[in-house]
């Protein structure tokens, strides 16, 4: 069975005001998308529950985090039983941002994709090296070191709720996107990777997507990759090129 294209819209920390974020979903509601792409978007948890009610049904509402525990004294957190409540279908996890900025382990990341699962959520999980790391030669590692410790938390049968995100740290936000090459290196990498610590089948059938400084214009040369199953995007997401990402395979 083919891979179902995947894009996904990672607002971070924007928009800044709620008149932003109307005009965001508007544009999403106006716009056509190719119904074969499966399309997500992760606004700031302050706009979850209003997004989800006036985004269009066919685009899903991921949140960009969640905590491990259902509930308790953790100031400023979401749990993903709170996020299941509130019928957000999916979760963002372990983007490099929370992972360096907000110190989140692969332990940590795992812990929450358990939580995140049990809870019934899907969950995009990221994954990517610094440029340190590429330089070094440590790229498959680092990965394979990332997803290993979602893979000791998991069944196979867990990865049908997970899309993996390879987003190289260096291309986040930089403006420096992966060539085609790189990218589809990686996602083939990581693909084998998953047959052997996973399950072949699990490997043929989980989405593989990419991010870091996707734009309207790149995403043609990576989406005719055979490894890269749609992609997750940050700034572009924010503008109406956000559209032609989704439809880069029409
Ligand atoms: P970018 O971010 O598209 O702005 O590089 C991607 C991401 O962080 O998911």
């Amino acid at each position: 069975m083919p891979r179902t294209y995947f894009v996904g819209g990672n607002f971070k920390m924007n928009p800044t005001t709620l008149e932003q974020k109307r005009v965001l979903v508007k544009t999403l509601n106006e716009a056509t998308l190719d119904p074969q792409t499966e399309v997500v978007i992760a606004p700031p948890a302050l706009y979850l529950i209003s997004v989800l009610d006036l985004i269009r049904k066919d685009i899903k509402v991921a949140a960009q985090n969640c905590h491990a525990k259902a509930s308790g004294a953790f100031t400023g957190e979401i749990s993903a039983t709170q996020l299941k409540d509130a019928g957000i279908p999916y979760v963002i996890l372990g983007h490099s941002e929370r992972r360096s900025l907000f110190h989140e382990t692969s332990e940590i990341v795992a812990e929450k994709t358990r939580a995140a699962l049990d809870q019934g959520l899907k969950v995009i999980l990221c994954v990517g090296e610094t440029l340190e790391e590429r330089e070094s030669g440590r790229t498959q590692q680092v990965v394979e070191a990332q997803l290993q410790t979602v893979i000791a938390v998991t069944k196979p049968e867990d990865w049908s709720h997970i899309v993996v995100a390879y987003e190289p740290v260096w291309a986040i936000g930089t403006g420096k996107v992966a060539t085609s090459a790189q990218a589809q290196e990686t996602h083939a990498e990581t693909r084998k990777y998953l047959a052997s610590a996973v399950s072949p089948a699990v490997a043929e059938s989980t989405r593989i997507i990419y991010g870091g400084s996707v734009s309207g214009v790149n995403c043609n040369e990576l989406t005719v990759q055979p490894d890269v199953d749609g992609f997750l995007v940050g700034g572009a997401s924010l503008k109406p090129e956000f559209v032609n990402i989704i439809n880069a395979r029409k």
